[in-house]
């Protein structure tokens, strides 16, 4: 036995020593990482501290050294040198080693997201920019009459004269008409961009820089697709009988302004939930702190490097940075007592417990999310219970009573906000999909056989505007959209998983988290430590035993 096993030991050595000794591919790429990361991790840095000050500071003198530092990076990333050293990598087939091959996969597709030629570049910036202000400082019209986007959404949310309606929402499409042109000739350079680096078009090589796969992404999207098919033909004929009555019109005669916002992605506000009532004069940073604390995710160390409260010149919203990959996670808040900061600050502290539990000994280029769905996924998983009966008692302390009444109306609520979001992501989806195969088509009307596919809204008969363009997503956040999608699914598996395997409970009936420590644990050690270790659907299985499937997300929203 002893001779076996000093036999196993030597064996074990000789390979260490010769059996795993890097090839001289991995040598190269190794000393290529040690200069790219020795270069790039001061600059991500002073970025990050630089982002942050201009977000607290508001001057444009801070913005413009974000900007500066921004493109310094973007130089960085698009070196063609350094891309086809990389490419010739990755082609020889002969990095061995998971951990390098990820920070070679990682590090490629960094590089070729940038890999447009100057002029280029400069053109597709340009024209990005023009619309993107274009936009902003578009008015539409009432009667003549200049309207704001506020006074337009006020309109849809409470005026029950249907003629009045109809004007708010034609206002608001008008500035579809006045940039689809230059949209269309961003997508067109956009694609020609793809084009010469051998893609089919931009679309394609936007999900292929962000490791994601058209096949995959339309298999779930249709999956989620017929799993919502009924439920929500059924939840959307009840809500077309509540418009129906409010407005005086028949059923068959809604159309899309009948709905509370421009596209029909929020819920309308049939079944107001007001829960603010319930977190008057609490404090969200201690009742966030406290539940995080309680599942044994400690956020005390971000807390103190951030900036919570409201105040002059301060970004108005909300956002978290990793500023080192070394434990130096801020949020910013401006936090205040009702349940949206609520949910806010417990969004915030999901992308912070992300950054700040990745392990120290992966590698700088994976110590970050593997993707933004899936920290948005976490960021979603934690926001859900501010609206969360459960959730809300425990932390709260309200008796049962206050709990029933939450009850009743939460439930309805979230299932119409998911599926009427899902259904709405699926037209951004497809609908850009198509934009980028051929922005030749008739757009105008392609839009309409989606929404009207997807959400069942009735194109107004006769219409043939370039209603599509009036979503800014399509140019300052391009191919983007369903991640917020993915997110949503993420975020329900893993609470699927949690409730069922790690705390071994037969439904989230009761379910809070409330002091569940190996809810904090299971996310730390199978999701935050790895960081981008492993591809993102790898670590989806890894973590929970299947890939990305919608079937929890359907399970706790759709089907309940
Ligand atoms: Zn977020």
């Amino acid at each position: 036995m002893k001779t076996l096993s000093a036999l196993v030991v030597m064996l074990t050595v000789s390979l260490i020593i010769f059996g795993c000794a890097p090839n001289a591919k991995e040598t190269e790429l190794g000393k290529f990482i040690t200069a790219h990361v020795g270069k790039i991790r001061p600059i991500d840095k002073e970025a990050n501290l630089a982002w942050w000050g201009a977000a607290l500071s508001g001057q444009p003198e801070d913005y413009d050294r974000v900007r500066k530092l921004t493109l310094e990076i973007r130089q960085v990333y698009s070196n063609p040198g350094e891309f086809t050293f990389l490419k010739d990598v990755k082609a020889s087939g002969q990095v061995k080693d998971a951990v390098l091959a990820r920070q070679l996969d990682v590090l490629h597709n960094a590089y070729l997201k940038n890999q447009i030629e100057p002029e280029l570049l400069k053109e597709l910036v340009d024209l990005g920019t023009k619309i993107e202000k274009d936009f902003s400082t578009f008015r539409g019209t009432i009667e003549g009459e200049k309207v704001t986007d506020n006074k337009i959404k006020a309109i849809l949310k409470t005026e029950t004269d249907s003629v009045k309606r109809t004007e708010a929402w034609l206002a608001s499409k008008q500035v579809g008409a006045a940039i689809s042109d230059d949209i269309i000739r961003l997508v067109k350079l956009r694609n020609q961009a793809a084009r010469k680096l051998g893609f089919d078009n931009f679309h394609t090589l936007t999900l292929t820089a962000g490791e994601q796969d058209v096949g995959e992404l339309d298999k779930i999207f249709s999956e989620l697709y017929e799993l919502t098919n009924e439920p929500f033909a059924t939840l959307k004929a009840e809500l077309d009988g509540v418009l129906s009555s409010k407005y005086g019109v028949d059923v068959g005669e809604l159309m899309p302004w009948h709905y509370h916002d421009p596209f029909f992605q929020e819920t309308p506000m049939v079944y107001e939930l007001d829960l603010d009532a319930y977190y008057e004069g609490k404090d969200v940073r201690r009742l966030a702190e406290k539940f995080y604390a309680g599942i044994g995710l400690l956020v005390g160390s971000v807390l103190v490097n951030s900036d919570l409260y409201e105040r002059e010149g301060k970004n108005p919203h909300a956002f978290c940075t990793d500023i080192d990959r070394e434990g130096d996670v801020r949020i910013l808040c401006n936090l205040s007592d009702n349940e949206y900061w609520m949910e806010t600050i417990l969004h915030e502290l999901g992308h912070a417990v992300y950054d700040k539990y990745h392990d120290r000994k992966v590698p700088f280029l994976l110590r970050r999310p593997v993707h933004a769905f899936t920290t948005e996924a976490i960021a979603m998983f934690f926001g859900r219970l501010s609206r969360n009966p459960v959730w809300m008692q425990q932390m709260l302390r309200l008796p049962d009573g206050q709990r029933a009444e939450i009850e009743k109306v939460s439930g309805k609520y979230a299932q119409l906000k998911q599926i009427i979001f899902a259904r709405w992501a699926m037209v951004m989806y497809n609908f850009e999909k198509q934009l980028y195969a051929d922005p030749e088509q008739d757009l105008n009307s392609l839009w309409w056989e989606m929404v009207e596919k997807y959400q069942l809204v009735r194109k107004p008969p006769g219409r043939d505007k370039p209603d599509w363009a009036a979503k800014i997503h399509f140019t300052a956040a391009p191919c983007y959209y369903h991640n917020y999608m993915l997110g949503e699914l993420l975020a329900s598996q893993l609470h699927h998983h949690i409730v069922h395997r790690i705390l071994k409970l037969d439904s989230d009936e009761g379910v809070g988290y409330v002091g569940q420590k190996e809810a904090g644990e299971f996310l730390a050690a199978n999701v935050f430590e790895a960081g981008a270790l492993y591809h993102w659907n790898e670590m989806i299985q890894r973590a929970t035993g299947e890939p990305l499937t919608p079937k929890y997300f359907v399970a706790q929203f759709v089907s309940r």
